[in-house]
């Protein structure tokens, strides 16, 4: 029996990296956000809250009846403690709905002080098995958000053995090619450390073959020139190898710019949701608080519906899954919940997201019901003639832009993105999110 009060529905948990996203994760379905404090948080350089104006976002998360977390996750060295703790008083006054940590010294120390505070232990601790979950239980700690690199069997038996736990899952995002996230791949080519929230995507890049004889850079050689026209792919059969285990072969592929070695698709679990329901897990995460409003809009919205139909006794609705499919990614892997994804779960192709065949082309910031004129900052290029979809938290409405105003009121045949606000008439209020997406041509 499938349970159906709004209360005992899993939480959507999405990322809110600045004021504005925080509104538009609400606004589009979630029900709690997490949010980085400066200093403290992995992705300390993105982020766009400040100790001071958190406040503010807790206040708004509050008033509409909603949950915020704040990361401060990160492992800190003697240095950091005493600014750390300081950091803890200010923030504990301000009554978020939990703080998510990860260094045990810090956790025992906050724990101590204040007994009251409700700790998530962060996927950075890599809590892998029950007897782990139980070990942070018993020092209270009140959710887990588990490692990326479980099975939906191992967080079953971890719920069975600790039943009394929060558990929490990354669904959706990207995906550390390291052990979530315990790497100093970026600390090692240019000196930011992942673990003190400053790392550089550096998986993400390209590399190139190394220059032992019949290497790929002999073949190179050869060539004299390294260009798309000329270049040659190396031999069919290309691979890493390990001296020990010479029947287990890596394979590279490479192409005419390198290759994307260490590049992880990224994570999509949605339709996974009933069976990590079924595994006891309580909270759903989506990870990017370095994402766009649009993305974070997006992805609510899909795993929203998603979560609402499962407890409504619906089927999976596949244009879900197509919604995220039409956001920017690495390609999509189920990540570890059903299977070890090994080479599967890497993108050898490139380094960049895709926006596939659409892309966001503005965001409806006004609307006037007197003139139907609504005002939109342009995202990507539209022109007049082109067919948009208007999507809300609650529909989505294609339309045919029959003009477009700039703010002098003068007609114009097309809008850039960045440029200034431009008006177009529709039909109905869309309401106060809403996005405009187009299908690149
Ligand atoms: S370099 Fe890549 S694998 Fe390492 S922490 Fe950064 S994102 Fe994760």
């Amino acid at each position: 029996m499938k349970k159906n009060k709004e209360s005992e529905k899993i939480e959507l948990l999405l990322p809110a990296g600045d004021f504005e996203k925080l509104k538009y994760a609400f606004a589009f379905g979630a029900d709690a956000v997490y949010a980085g404090i400066p200093l403290f948080s992995l992705r300390t350089r993105e982020i766009g809250f400040t100790s001071e104006n958190i406040g503010e976002a807790i206040e708004y998360t509050h008033k509409i009846g909603k949950k915020i977390y704040l990361v401060m996750n990160i492992y800190a060295h003697n240095m950091k403690i005493n600014a750390f703790l300081k950091e803890l008083e200010k923030i504990v006054s301000m009554k978020p709905d939990g703080l998510i940590m990860t260094d045990p010294g810090l956790i025992n120390i906050a724990l101590k002080k204040y007994p009251n505070i409700d700790i998530h232990l962060s996927t950075q601790a890599n809590t892998t098995n029950w007897t782990s979950v139980e070990f942070w239980k018993e020092l209270g700690i009140k959710r887990i958000i588990l490692t990326r690199e479980l099975s939906l069997k191992e967080i079953t038996e971890m719920h069975k053995q600790v039943p009394d736990i929060e558990l929490e899952a990354f669904v959706h995002g990207a995906i550390c090619i390291a052990y979530s996230g315990r790497c100093l791949i970026s600390n090692y080519l240019n000196h930011r450390d992942a673990n003190q929230g400053t790392c550089t995507n550096s998986c993400r890049w390209l590399y190139q073959l190394g220059y032992e004889k019949g290497s790929l850079l002999e073949v190179e050689k050869e060539q004299k020139i390294y260009s798309k026209e000329n270049y040659t792919p190396p031999p069919d059969g290309f691979y890493v190898k390990e001296q020990k285990r010479i029947n287990d072969k890596f394979p590279i592929m490479e192409d005419e710019y390198g290759t994307y070695l260490m590049n992880s698709k990224d994570l999509c679990s949605i339709e996974l949701i009933p069976d990590l329901i079924e595994a006891g897990v309580m909270s759903l995460k989506i990870e990017g608080r370095t994402k766009s409003a649009y993305y974070v809009g997006m992805v609510a919205r899909s795993y929203r519906r998603a979560i609402d139909d499962f407890y409504d006794g619906k089927d999976f609705d596949k244009e879900n899954l197509r919604d995220l499919m039409r956001l920017s990614s690495r390609t999509y892997t189920t990540g570890f919940y059903t299977r070890n994804p090994r080479q599967f779960g890497e993108n050898f192709d490139d380094g960049y997201s895709q926006s596939g065949k659409y892309r966001v082309a503005g965001i409806v910031r006004d609307f006037n019901s007197q003139t139907g004129l609504a005002e939109i900052e342009v995202k990507n290029r539209i022109n007049v003639n082109d067919e948009i979809e208007i999507i809300t938290p609650q529909k989505k409405e294609i339309v045919k832009i029959n003009k477009i105003l700039n703010k002098n009121g003068i007609k114009v045949e097309s809008a850039h993105g960045g440029a200034e606000n431009v008006f177009i008439p529709i039909e109905n209020n869309p309401g106060e999110y809403a996005f405009l997406r187009s299908k690149i041509k």
